[in-house]
């Protein structure tokens, strides 16, 4: 039998990592055992390089906004790299300060704000913006979330703890409509974003460890792009899916 890999590379897994957001990776790597899928992870930190073409997928998760400073100051280094594996229709999964990070701007707690990497066209205000309905400035937005994306008709339960309130831009669409808490920014009903092969959220919990649909979902995109040929739904539909 060939062997399968999948090559997992996780963005500042040390530093944004939080509400164990490395959940995510070891639900990816559940599934990929059961049918067969060798996962290789790597841990992509300060410094460190990042190449687009040594992996499948990538995981960026979230930071508060000290870590999330300290490495926005790195990721000049790797936006290249990540902006061509973002076009390259690669998979990657993005948390709260990492799904901020990709997008253009950001602005923190303190009203300073920075460049993201603008490899994906959403932005981010905090909660004293004028962006903002006015009952919706001075709250952080926490709590349990529900939403449904409506084209696969799936529904997705988390849990949100964030200031930054994002806006999604050109060529974006939401992950889900929020059913129930606040997503993106608490006014629009959006939660997170698709764009291409990249899924953003505000969902910890984390998010494929209470969605497993989604997890296989984003398992299957990372599988089929490099080994297009197999039936990867076929194999992911032949073992139960989790919500733990
Ligand atoms: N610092 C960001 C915010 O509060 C991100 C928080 C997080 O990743 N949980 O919006």
């Amino acid at each position: 039998m060939e062997n399968y890999q999948l090559r997992i590379a996780h963005l500042y897994g040390d530093l944004m990592n939080t509400y164990g957001d490395y959940g995510n990776v070891i639900a990816i790597k559940y599934y990929a055992k059961q049918i067969q899928v060798e996962t290789d992870y790597h841990l992509i930190s300060l410094g460190d390089s990042f190449k687009a073409d040594d992996y499948d997928f990538v995981i960026f998760g979230g930071g508060q906004d000290y870590e999330e400073s300290v490495t926005a100051k790195d990721l000049p280094s790797k936006s290249d790299e990540i902006k061509k594996y973002i076009e390259n229709n690669d998979s990657l999964l993005a948390v709260c300060g990492g799904f901020q990070l990709l997008g253009t701007t950001m602005e923190f707690a303190n009203g300073k704000i920075i460049n993201g990497i603008g490899a994906m066209s959403h932005h981010t205000v905090n909660l004293n913006s004028s962006e903002l309905f006015d009952n919706m400035r001075g709250k952080r937005l926490i709590g349990n979330i529900q939403i449904k994306n409506n084209e696969s008709g799936e529904t997705y339960h988390g849990f949100e703890n964030h200031q930054g309130r994002t806006f999604l831009g050109k060529g974006e669409k939401a992950l889900g409509t929020v059913v129930s808490g606040n997503g993106n920014n608490g006014d629009d009903k959006t939660e997170g974003v698709i764009y291409k092969q990249v899924y953003g959220t505000y969902f910890h919990g984390p998010i494929l460890t209470r969605n497993g649909n989604l997890a296989k979902r984003i398992l299957k995109n990372a599988l089929l792009k490099r080994y297009p040929d197999i039936d990867w739904q076929a194999k992911l539909d032949g073992i139960p899916t989790e919500s733990f």
